[in-house]
């Protein structure tokens, strides 16, 4: 089974989607990764939602990605009696210590150290800034406010203080003891949420001791500050739109998309654009043209993956969402204008033999009838190089560990595939042939270019590139090892 595109689509799990024939059904429509939100359900929902994406991908034979995203210090309200209530423009809403269910006049905020620093004048917002209110009167442990911009408050709705800095760690008890859940359970991303500096993520990387790889959201005006560092710490990063358009001026998001998505792509490193791509679509069948046209720039930028949050997670119509983004995806990477800005805005990236050897890779497969770039990778690194040429062929990773072929999966273009371990070269020739044909790329007539490092048993990088034949007689015929 392969894909008929390169941008991937990550897609969140929540009550619309936690068995097993759903979530099949959206792996089958096109999502390629699974966010499990750590801000929602408890233990023994994550490792449901954990063990029927594996058994999925036992049953289709295909490496597929989980994401486990931590909440990190997210201010949440508490629930309602009749999970939501309606609040109005003008209206009194009061936020207070009390964890009886809130309804229409009031709901729990259980943050102390919010109402130790607001003060009246001050702004709440809820639903990553959907709803205003505006500080009225307020004490140790409640905020009576008036609601600036109305509408539905539902459950632990995120809620943010921009006039406020808030003396916060990145990683709470919850954190430490999710992340340590996650990690066994054995997810392949971890995602950190309100990263403000590199220690953040170097404190995250130390507790998950290489069981996942660590992606950083950035969210926070401190992050984009520090966004060089932060990248250089991180194996990936999320442009988390929901809260980063309440913390910075809503209108900074797009530069700020634009600028961290060509850093990402220097660095050989994925990136996800996230939140309220196709918004619309958690109560309609259909996107907007704006949503579309918001997937579509995305896409255009060259980002390696694109996201559904409760679109997929409580939304009617997830697997319609799932095969929106499929549809424009194949749309956008079909257009010549596509390529054009893709290739214009690829750096060069010569300083080690992999970096020769998959720009080779590339060229080879521009100039002659290739159907495939096939590279053979341990940890990844050079699955991610070739990645980041964004070559015309699709690309066949292919790996003996299975968490690398997991954890591939997110970036830009790649097909991974876990093999055995292969200690000749001609045999590693064959088995990506093999590959390249039983996905459906390549035919018996075609040929597809080869890379892996030589010798194949000692740690060390890409240092070969062989043009094969798909007919594996003449692969046999003609090489001398
Ligand atoms: P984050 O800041 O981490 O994105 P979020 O609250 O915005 O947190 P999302 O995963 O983006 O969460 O999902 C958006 C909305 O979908 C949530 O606010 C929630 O209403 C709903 N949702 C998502 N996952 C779940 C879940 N597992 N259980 C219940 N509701 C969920
Ligand atoms: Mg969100
Ligand atoms: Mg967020």
């Amino acid at each position: 089974m392969r894909r008929h595109r390169n941008v991937k689509i990550v897609a969140t799990l929540g009550p619309a989607s936690d068995d097993y024939d759903t979530i099949r059904a959206l792996f089958e429509a096109g999502a390629d990764v699974f966010r499990l939100n750590m801000s929602h359900g408890d233990h023994d929902d994550i490792r449901a939602r954990h063990n029927i994406i594996r058994d999925i991908e036992r049953d289709t034979g295909r490496p597929i990605c989980i994401l486990a995203d931590l909440q990190g210090p997210k201010l949440r309200c508490g629930v309602f009696e009749n999970d939501e209530a309606e609040i109005e423009v003008g209206a009194p809403f009061r936020f207070d210590l009390d964890d009886t269910p809130g309804d229409a006049t009031r709901v729990q905020l259980p943050h102390k150290e919010i109402f130790d620093a607001l003060k009246p004048g001050g702004h709440l917002l809820v639903n990553d800034g959907k709803l205003r209110l505006k500080v009225e009167k307020c004490g140790a442990d409640f905020a009576d406010c008036t609601v600036i911009t109305g509408g539905t408050i539902s459950n632990r709705k995120g809620v943010n203080v921009p006039d406020v800095v808030l003396p916060l760690a990145a990683l709470s008890e919850k954190d430490r003891k999710d992340l340590e859940f996650v990690c066994e359970l054995g997810v392949d991303w971890l995602a950190l949420s309100f990263v403000q500096r590199r220690a953040d993520v170097d404190e995250a990387r130390e507790l998950a001791r290489g069981r996942a790889a660590v992606l950083s959201k950035i969210e926070k005006p401190a992050a984009v500050e520090a966004f060089d560092e932060i990248l250089a710490a991180s194996d990936g990063i999320m442009v988390a739109r929901g809260d980063l358009g309440v913390e910075c001026p809503v209108q900074s998001v797009p530069p700020i998309q634009k600028r961290l998505t060509r850093k990402c792509r220097a660095a050989a490193k994925p990136v996800i654009v996230a939140t309220q791509m196709l918004e619309s679509m958690i109560d309609s069948p259909m996107p907007t043209r704006a949503e579309v046209s918001d997937v579509a720039t995305a896409i255009y930028e060259g980002v390696d993956a694109i996201m559904l949050s409760a679109e997929s997670a409580a939304g009617s119509f997830p697997l319609e969402a799932v095969g929106t983004m499929n549809d424009v995806a194949i749309s956008v990477e079909s257009d010549q204008t596509y390529r054009e800005i893709i290739e214009a805005s690829r750096a060069s990236h010569l300083t080690t033999t992999a970096d020769g050897i998959v720009a080779a890779a590339r060229e080879i497969a521009e100039t002659t009838n290739v159907k495939a770039i096939c590279c053979f990778s341990h940890s990844g690194s050079t699955g991610l190089k070739v990645s980041r040429e964004r070559p015309r062929v699709p690309i066949i990773v292919l790996t003996p560990v299975a968490e690398t072929a997991r954890r591939m999966v997110l970036s830009w273009g790649i097909h991974s595939v876990q093999t055995q371990s292969v200690e000749r070269f001609k045999f590693a020739v064959v088995s990506a042939v093999r590959a390249a044909k039983a996905a459906g790329f390549a035919e018996t007539t075609d040929q597809v270019v080869v890379t892996a490092g030589i010798p194949f048993n000692v740690a060390g990088s890409t240092n070969i590139l062989r043009v094969a034949p798909c007919d594996e007689r003449l692969i046999f015929g003609t090489e001398g090892d």
